[in-house]
């Protein structure tokens, strides 16, 4: 955990009021996280923070592109991802129950780590499917469109023939995503 100390924000020393931290967050960052699916990643953090007496107001905006596998072809593709996160930290000598979002700390707490929260505010941004892009190098999406077309060829000269294979029209309709 020893790299994620740059996520650390001292907090003690901040006046009341906003400050801003900005993190580039790339392949190390995901090495210290156990069984994490994303292994690269260039992200852009923006962080604005709110030091307030009774605690902070973290509100996070991330962009960039994971690394991720095509569904369909399994190759490495960048999928441009954004999104916002809100944490809210309380400094309290009676502490709640934490949640995701809001930290109860006690009152002599000085710092604290954003690594994880992170983490778990990028595993989120995962889209649940990832497809290359017809514009991409050596994309799955052109292979297949020209397999499309062969097949399509080969279906209609059988049809001249009056025998179609019914796996060929199968292929024909299905839809590309
Ligand atoms: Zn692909």
């Amino acid at each position: 955990m020893e790299a994620l100390q740059s996520y650390t924000i001292r907090f003690s020393g901040l006046k009341n009021g906003f400050h801003d931290f900005a993190y580039e967050i790339g392949g190390d960052f995901f090495k210290h996280f156990d069984g994490s699916l994303i292994k690269n990643a260039q992200l852009k953090v923006a962080l604005e923070l709110e030091r307030k007496t009774s605690g902070l107001v973290l509100q996070f905006k991330l962009t960039g592109e994971l690394e991720m596998p095509c569904d369909r072809c399994l190759k490495q593709i960048q999928v441009p991802v954004a999104g916002d996160a809100e944490l809210v930290v309380k400094l309290s000598a009676d502490p709640g129950e934490s949640t995701d979002n809001l930290w109860f700390l006690p009152i002599t707490a000085y710092e604290i780590n954003v690594g994880q929260f992170l983490y778990e505010t990028i595993s989120l941004m995962v889209p649940l499917r990832a497809l290359c892009r017809p514009e991409d190098s050596n994309s799955c999406q052109a292979d297949f469109e020209a397999l499309m077309q062969q097949y399509d060829g080969s279906a209609a000269k059988e049809e001249e023939d009056g025998d179609i294979d019914p796996r060929w029209e199968k292929l024909k309709n299905l839809k590309l995503n």
